[in-house]
């Protein structure tokens, strides 16, 4: 490592460290920011060298290139969760740093009594990155409770503050990874959360889980509830679980148009077989790409070299030790193309590819 200014420099660092599928060559630079100030000064080195900027979060929604990125990765390391004075229409307010671990923001304002966020109890990752593909699980998406979003814009070198309207959030989608994707640096994120709130138990599994009980269960029980479901499928880190070496869900729900939906359904009646449908999906018109992977050969503990389906859900592909970005592309297009011949519906990768 190196000081440039007061910036500490690491050169050709491991990246596969720094993510969850532990895939991926080395960074040319790598600057871990724990201020506004580091973030200007990377941007800045950045520049003056024409090397191209990747901002990190916690690496849990990423496939990394074998050969690594050849410019300078930006790994946000702003912490700090803070209650702002005051409300909002009955909310409590909280202003965190991007780079505090999402989980330990939702265990806080669990702790604290206030719903919202609850089951997104243990996404992996950062605070700064839950924005970008406005993260969702069992029945709640990020940008319920996200008010504003506070940024570095690279376009004009400033510190901003946007609204959560102008973030565009929709189905795994916000400004952050499509129009505006590489502007904007997320420093600060600001949620309003409902003090006292009831837990949001919308969804089967957390009904199923429940089931029986005379009483409704509070936010702390729904909150290990999730955790435990989420342990049961892999989609909690567990240090030791090889089924959770992976980028979480590698595939989006497909959403079809109305004639694609008739031809999905003239497909599996030829085989017997009904298309699924729960309400979560309904609601945006969506398809289970888990459905859609495992009724075309790929079940569950399914293996290809170093690389397969996770034994615990069908939607991740997972490191089984060993395996290479190429190795995880081609698996990837093997699943794209059989789902398409069989079904006729193309299925959108959800991970970020860096360098590839
Ligand atoms: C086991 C497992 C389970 C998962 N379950 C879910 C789930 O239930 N629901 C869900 O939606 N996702 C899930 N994910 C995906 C992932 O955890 C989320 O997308 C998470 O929010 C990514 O955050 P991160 O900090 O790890 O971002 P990274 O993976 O580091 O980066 C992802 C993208 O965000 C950008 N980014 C990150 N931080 C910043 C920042 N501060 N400023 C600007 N851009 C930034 C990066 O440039 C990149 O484009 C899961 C992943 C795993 C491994």
């Amino acid at each position: 490592m190196y000081i440039e200014g007061a910036m500490q420099l690491q050169e050709n660092a491991s990246l596969a460290a720094l993510t969850t599928f532990k895939i991926g060559g080395p960074a040319r630079f790598l600057v871990e920011a724990r201020s506004l100030n580091d973030v200007e000064q990377a941007v800045t080195f950045a520049q003056s060298r024409n090397l191209d900027l990747f901002v990190l979060g916690g690496g849990s929604n990423l496939l990394v290139s074998d050969s690594g990125w050849p410019g300078l990765v930006l790994k946000i390391a702003i912490n700090g969760i803070e209650r702002t004075p005051g409300e909002r229409d009955g909310k409590v307010l909280f202003d965190v740093g991007a780079g505090e671990s999402w989980d330990r923001f939702v265990s806080h304002a669990v702790a604290a009594d206030c719903a919202g966020v609850e089951c997104l109890s243990g996404i992996p990752g950062s605070v700064g990155g839950t924005p970008v593909q406005n993260v969702g699980a069992y029945g709640q998406e990020v940008s319920e409770t996200i008010t504003s979003v506070t940024v570095f814009d690279r376009e004009g070198g400033q510190v901003r503050e946007l609204c959560a309207e102008a973030c565009g959030f929709d189905y795994r989608s916000s400004i952050f990874n499509t129009t505006e994707r590489g502007r904007f640096i997320i420093l600060r994120v600001n949620f309003a959360v409902q003090p006292g709130g009831e837990p949001h138990l919308e969804y089967a599994d957390l009904k199923r889980h429940f089931e029986g009980r005379e009483t409704r269960p509070n936010l702390a029980e729904t909150r290990e509830a999730v955790r435990y479901i989420r342990g049961g499928k892999g989609m909690l880190i567990v240090e030791g679980d090889p089924d959770s070496c992976s980028a979480g869900s590698f595939f989006k729900n497909p959403v079809l148009n109305e004639a694609e939906h008739r031809d999905l359904e003239k497909r599996a009646a030829a085989k017997a077989l009904s298309v699924p449908s729960y309400p979560a999906l309904a609601q945006h018109k969506k398809v289970s790409a888990a459905w859609l992977v495992e009724k075309s050969g790929f079940g569950r503990g399914y293996s290809s070299g170093h690389v397969g389906i996770s034994t615990k859900h069908t939607l991740a592909i997972v490191n089984r030790g060993g395996a290479t970005a190429a190795e995880v592309l081609e698996f990837k297009d093997q699943i794209q193309q059989r789902v398409e011949e069989i079904w006729g519906v193309r299925l959108d990768p959800e991970p970020v590819f860096v360098g590839i």
